[in-house]
């Protein structure tokens, strides 16, 4: 069964936020004041979160991206991922990551080699600077060296694709440009330069801020010379692709501002770690299915509910409406 949304998307992608708790403070994911994080009783149990996957299984979801929060602080985050591959159905899995922790060892195995083993297909690692003084400024921790650990540990461990994803920052990204093209390219992954969003608080996302992709190619540019469209080359997302003609290397671009194609495509929904069901990452709109799951419902009230979410899947994200965020983006799942 497929279940499709009032503009015609199927939707097939699931994003799971195990947790919102980090280890990392980005300037543009959390708020400066002090964090609230969610109790333990209101976060989903691993059990609770295999259960709606198996249910939106059977409704069509084939893809989940694991994500947070941080999610490799949330323990045993790589036997819920062996778990979700067993679900019928479930044919891609991948996990999104600040990259801090794919190196930890335990037992002599790292934590990327888990993941490779549990089935988790790709790795989307965040990397905003390869500048150990801008990373920490950005990122509000001193981990730059155990992120390219990390880099390094899931290639050995044999991850299908490893995605770089650098947010866009006016007055920051302009430098770093050169080095992490260099540097992707070097381990053979994918670079994706991310538009700002106005996710968790509107401050974040100002003119001395914002940086748009239009002017972020035309900066790559100037070190790679000219780019080429890749329009027939898609990954799981709204990222729009260009060749480097010269050296047969990929940047992205994903620009939910100033893409006005950004949402025709989308084909996601997301669950928050306490149980909401969202249908859009920039609407206000989140079901309470933690509630419904703990009042007993049964897998066809759990199917419905699914269902009704897909309903209320807006047209286009608010964005660019002067959006104010209700949530952090920390607390929704990126
Ligand atoms: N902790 C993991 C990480 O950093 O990749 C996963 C969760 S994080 C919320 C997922 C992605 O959202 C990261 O690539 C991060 O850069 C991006 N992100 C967070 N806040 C953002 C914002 N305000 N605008 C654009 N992207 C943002
Ligand atoms: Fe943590 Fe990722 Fe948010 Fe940075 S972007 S604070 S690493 S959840």
């Amino acid at each position: 069964m497929e279940v499709e949304d009032l503009f015609g998307h199927r939707i097939s992608y699931l994003r799971v936020s195990v947790t919102d708790r980090c280890n990392e403070r980005c300037r543009y994911c959390m708020p400066e004041e002090e964090q609230a994080w969610f109790a333990k009783e209101d976060t989903l149990s691993y059990d609770e979160m295999l259960r709606i996957v198996r249910v939106g299984a059977s409704l069509g979801i084939k893809k989940i991206r694991v994500t947070g929060g941080e999610p490799l602080t949330r323990p045993d985050v790589d036997e819920f991922c062996a778990n979700l591959a067993q679900i019928p159905g479930i044919e891609d899995i991948g996990i999104s990551t600040n990259g801090t922790l794919l190196a930890k060892t335990d037992e002599g195995i790292t934590m990327a080699e888990r993941l490779v083993k549990a089935g988790v297909r790709t790795a989307n690692i965040s990397l905003d600077s390869l500048d150990r003084e801008v990373y920490q400024r950005t990122t509000g921790r001193d981990l730059l060296p155990r992120v390219i650990e990390g880099v390094d540990a899931a290639i050995a461990a044999g991850f299908q694709a490893i995605k770089l994803n650098c947010v866009l920052m006016k007055g920051q990204t302009e430098r770093e440009m050169p080095a992490l093209i260099q540097f992707a390219r070097d381990k053979n992954a994918l670079l994706r330069f991310i538009e700002l969003m106005p996710v968790s608080t509107q401050e974040v996302l100002s003119d001395d801020t914002f940086l748009p992709i239009a002017t972020a190619r035309k900066l790559v540019e100037q070190t790679t010379g000219p780019l080429t469209p890749l329009p027939e080359f898609r990954t799981n997302g709204p990222a729009a692709y260009h060749l480097i003609p010269d050296t047969g290397q990929k940047i992205g671009f994903i620009g939910a501002m100033t893409n006005l194609h950004f949402c025709e495509s989308c084909d996601k929904l997301r669950l928050t770690c306490d149980g909401k069901l969202r249908p859009c990452l920039g609407s206000f709109l989140e079901f309470d299915l933690r509630s419904v799951l703990r009042g007993g419902c049964d897998d066809a009230e759990l199917a419905a509910f699914f269902q009704n979410v897909v309903a209320r899947k807006p047209k286009e994200h608010d964005f660019r409406h002067n959006y104010q965020p209700n949530r952090r983006m920390i607390a929704i799942g990126g």
